[in-house]
């Protein structure tokens, strides 16, 4: 990695410059849960927005959707998330403390990939492993991430199942059900059971029949969704990485089984060249090639990009062949058939499918970290985020020299109102002098600031832009200035 950025850095800058805090704060704070602050949202807003444009906007083979975060709960029985979207879990049997058993071996030096759950639990009585407060640790076992809730009127009842047998004998206590109230007898997936969606994904899979019959696409063809997902992480960490409320971005590119491999040599080189977008030097990205022990049981090929986060290489993004198993299953489980037809009464067939996979936590603290940047100007140390112009909160910054001449304030608000007109994301900035302002500009990642001043007003109708990145300045007149903006 070319540079270390530290965690606390990166925290600290945006909870204090308004990008991120913890999510209900005031009241102590909600684990795993965030919330955008005024500049987080534009950055996020950027990041997302770039993104549809280059991955739906920008191409003729893309369909998107928006489909509702709650589902039929067959969706998820059907994609194998209620038996097996589950996260080994392990508890301090002094604190009752859960960690995730995976994370404390890996903190622990041992590399947990394809490890079962005995041998991960095996590991840790070998190993003599503690919890990191020092306690003897229970047993293993997995953990389900989908977060559940209850639909309708139906919310506030409990379905049991009672036997012929227990039915009579609940007569003869005079109807008292509560001795029936035991795990075996509650009915969890009722239909009024539903689930958060722990991906977007699904939501793209239950509309391919609505898209082909309303589009006719040619294959391959994609559809997209960005938005939210939920999922119940055991121990949620390293700042907005490991969230229990974040967003995603994914496309399923639906392909002809024989040419799977083409395709997805193509999204690795458009998902490269996306990142290179962000910002990301190449040198802190790498692809790593999920063995297939690792591997989610549909899967039959995945790369994850990882980025050189400060706490480590992690995961930012997947890219999966997933074969033909979600639309199978949803074919299975609903009656309905996914065929695909080609044109002319052609072939039949069940398209295979191609996932990019994007977070936005993830690549929000990717750009943070490749931006954040620490030089020295005339002898005092500097921070600043070196943000592309297309993703930073703020375009450019407009000041009047003075906050007190009523003639600096008058022309500079004219040129503010020509730029907000222009780009729309200007910020006005008239507190301290321009030093600190530059320096409060500096550390949020506005790409320019432009002053007026007496020359402004006096002389030839020129104002001062001062570069972040080379804190060179420039006089440029009025007229020209969107353009050299732009
Ligand atoms: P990990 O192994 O790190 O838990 P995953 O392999 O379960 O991640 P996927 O199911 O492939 O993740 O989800 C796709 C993408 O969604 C990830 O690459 C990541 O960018 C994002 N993502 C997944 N879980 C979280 C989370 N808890 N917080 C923030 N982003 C997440």
């Amino acid at each position: 990695m070319s540079k270390k950025v530290a965690m606390d850095d990166i925290v600290s800058l945006c909870k204090r410059r308004g990008f991120i805090y913890q999510g209900s704060e005031v009241y102590g704070g909600l684990a795993g849960t965030w919330d955008y602050g005024p500049l987080g949202v534009q950055l996020k807003r950027h990041i997302m927005d770039l993104w549809w444009k280059t991955f739906v906007d920008n191409r003729d083979d893309m369909y998107g959707v928006d489909a509702a975060i709650l589902m039929n709960q067959k969706v998820w029985q059907a994609s194998g998330h209620v038996d097996t979207f589950n996260d080994p879990l392990i508890e301090d049997v002094e604190t009752k403390r859960r960690y995730r058993l995976d994370h404390l071996l890996e903190d622990n030096g041992v590399n947990p990939e394809g490890m079962t759950l005995e041998q991960m639990a095996k590991t840790i009585q070998d190993k003599d492993i503690r919890s990191p407060d020092g306690n003897e640790l229970g047993n293993a076992r997995q953990f389900n991430m989908m977060f559940e809730t209850k639909i309708g009127p139906m919310a506030d009842t409990i379905a049991i199942n009672l036997s012929r047998d227990n039915i009579e004998k609940l007569y003869e206590k005079g109807g008292d059900f509560t001795s029936y109230l035991t795990s075996e007898n509650v009915d969890k997936t009722g239909p009024h059971v539903v689930f958060l969606r722990p991906e977007t994904a699904q939501g793209i899979f239950t509309n391919y029949k609505n898209i082909v019959d309303s589009f006719y696409p040619d294959l391959p063809f994609g559809i997209a969704q960005m938005g939210k997902a939920f999922r119940n992480e055991i121990s949620p960490r390293d700042f907005v990485f490991r969230s229990r409320e974040f967003e995603q971005m994914e496309v399923e590119y639906f392909v002809h089984p024989d040419n799977w491999q083409e395709q997805f040599e193509q999204w690795r080189t458009d998902i490269k060249s996306f990142l290179s977008q962000l910002g990301l030097p190449e040198d802190s990205v790498h692809e790593h090639e999920v063995p297939e022990d690792d591997r989610a049981h549909y899967s039959e090929r995945t790369i994850d990009f990882m980025f050189d986060y400060p706490h480590k290489s992690d995961e930012l993004l997947g890219l999966a062949y997933r074969t033909d198993f979600d639309l199978k299953n949803i074919q299975d489980h609903s009656g309905k058939s996914m065929e695909y037809i080609v044109k002319g009464g052609g072939e039949r067939f069940i398209p295979h499918v191609i996932e990019p996979s994007f977070g936005v936590e993830r690549a929000i603290m990717a750009v943070l970290v490749s931006a954040f940047t620490q030089d020295e100007v005339n002898g005092e140390a500097r921070n600043y985020l070196k943000l592309p112009t297309h993703l930073a909160p703020y375009r450019v910054a407009v000041s009047p020299l003075l906050k007190n001449k009523e003639e600096l304030v008058k022309k500079a608000r004219e040129v503010y109102d020509l730029l907000k007109k222009e780009f729309g994301n200007v910020a006005w900035d008239d507190n301290g002098n321009i030093g600190k302002r530059y320096r409060r500009q500096d550390e949020i990642g506005t790409p320019h600031c432009v002053v007026i001043d007496f020359d402004t007003i006096e002389k030839d109708g020129t104002v001062t832009v001062r570069n972040r990145d080379t804190t060179e300045q420039e006089r440029v007149s009025i007229d020209e200035l969107t353009q050299k903006l732009n």
